[in-house]
Formats: C-alpha cells, structure tokens, sequence
C-alpha cells in the first residue's frame, strides 16, 4: 500500500556567511542539481524552494530558502531577510580562514533581529578544493564555533561536486520540525 503524506510545514530559513563562500552555488546545487559556475546571474532572485520528503514523520516539508545576493556586505538592506525565519545555515569557505571567523559577526547580526527558538546548522564548503595535511580550518577550531553559535550540527560540503549539501538541509529540516512539534505538545497539555 502506498503511504500517504500526512502534512505539509512551511518553513523559511536563511543561508548566512560572507561573500563567495559559495551559498548561491549551494542553492543552485540543492534545487536544481547543476553546478552554476557564473552565480551573478541571479543576483535579483532572493530565494528558492525545496520539498523535503521525511517517510519516518510522514511529512513534506517545504522549505523557502532565502539568499543574499550580491548584498551580503550590505547591512541596511537585511533589515526583512530574517523576518519569520526559523532556521539558519551559517555558512564559510574551507580554503578562506576569515570567512569562518566573521561567522561570529554574522551571529550578532541574526541575534538582534531574531528570537532564540531556531535551528541552525554549519556548513563548511569547497571541500573539493582542500586537502587533509592543508586545513587552514582544523577540528577544534570548528568545535569552538559550534558553540560560539549554538549550531546542533557541522557539515563539510562541496556545491561543485554535490557533496554533503542534502544532509544539511535535511538535518536542519527534522531540526525545526521536532522543535515546532514540541512545542505544539507542550501547548496542547497545559
Ligand atoms: P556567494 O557569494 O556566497 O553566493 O558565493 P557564490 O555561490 O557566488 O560562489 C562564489 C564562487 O565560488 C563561484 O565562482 C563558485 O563557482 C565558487 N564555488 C562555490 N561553491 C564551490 C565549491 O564547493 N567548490 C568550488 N571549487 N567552487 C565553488
Ligand atoms: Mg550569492
């Protein structure tokens, strides 16, 4: 017998990290499976959506992923990006130490115009272009930023070859779903 889909969630969420570390390529890769070299191109649209088909919960997901554009350096223009988010993917770019230790900038950005019930992911990409014995980014430094901005998961990426991408978005997903879903049985028995 054919299981049938129980429910459908809307959730936005918000990809965050410094220019060129890779998110409009992400997106390209994690919605339209192609590896978009020339991201310019898509500077004016400023979100995607992805369903998320979860069999253990019975559920669709449907997530609006929103993306920067070529803003990311532009604070004013943020004042809305983060209305109504409930999760976020910090994102930076293993071949680039800075990218990584602006993350804690972006967090002070997100946590004025946010409340502290969402769910976050780190996402570390372009692990294509690294090798192991060259890390500029090593374990403990990781360790350290999961904590800095309370992220429940890290993961390494690729957009060029396609690795990792579904697992953080799927991770996120469950994430913010199971947070809702608690809070609607806390709800329901008081
Ligand atoms: P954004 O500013 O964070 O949206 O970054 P873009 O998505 O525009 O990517 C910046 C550059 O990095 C582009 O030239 C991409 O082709 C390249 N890029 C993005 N992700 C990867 C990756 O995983 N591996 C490699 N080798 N290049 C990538
Ligand atoms: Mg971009």
């Amino acid at each position: 017998m054919v299981a049938l889909i129980n429910k459908i969630y809307f959730y936005k969420i918000c990809i965050v990290g410094d220019g060129a570390v890779g998110k409009t390529t992400i997106l390209h890769q994690y919605v339209d499976r192609k590896f978009v070299e020339d991201t310019q191109m898509t500077i004016g649209t400023n979100f995607f959506i992805k369903n998320i088909i979860l069999k253990e919960f019975d559920i669709i997901i449907k997530l609006q992923i929103w993306d920067l554009g070529g803003q990311d350096y532009f604070a004013p223009v943020r004042s809305n990006f983060y209305d109504g988010a409930r999760g976020i993917i910090y994102t930076f770019d293993l071949t680039r130490k800075s990218s990584f230790t602006n993350l804690t900038e972006w967090r002070n950005e997100i946590k004025e115009g946010l409340e502290e019930e969402f769910s976050r992911v780190l996402v570390g990409n372009k692990l294509d272009l690294i090798n192991e014995e060259d890390r500029v980014i090593n374990l403990e430094d990781v360790l350290l930023m999961k904590e800095q901005l309370s992220v429940s998961e890290y993961f390494e990426t690729s957009a060029k070859n396609n690795t990792g991408i579904d697992n953080a978005f799927r991770r996120l997903a469950i994430d913010i779903y199971k947070k809702s879903t608690s809070k609607i049985n806390r709800f329901n028995s008081d």
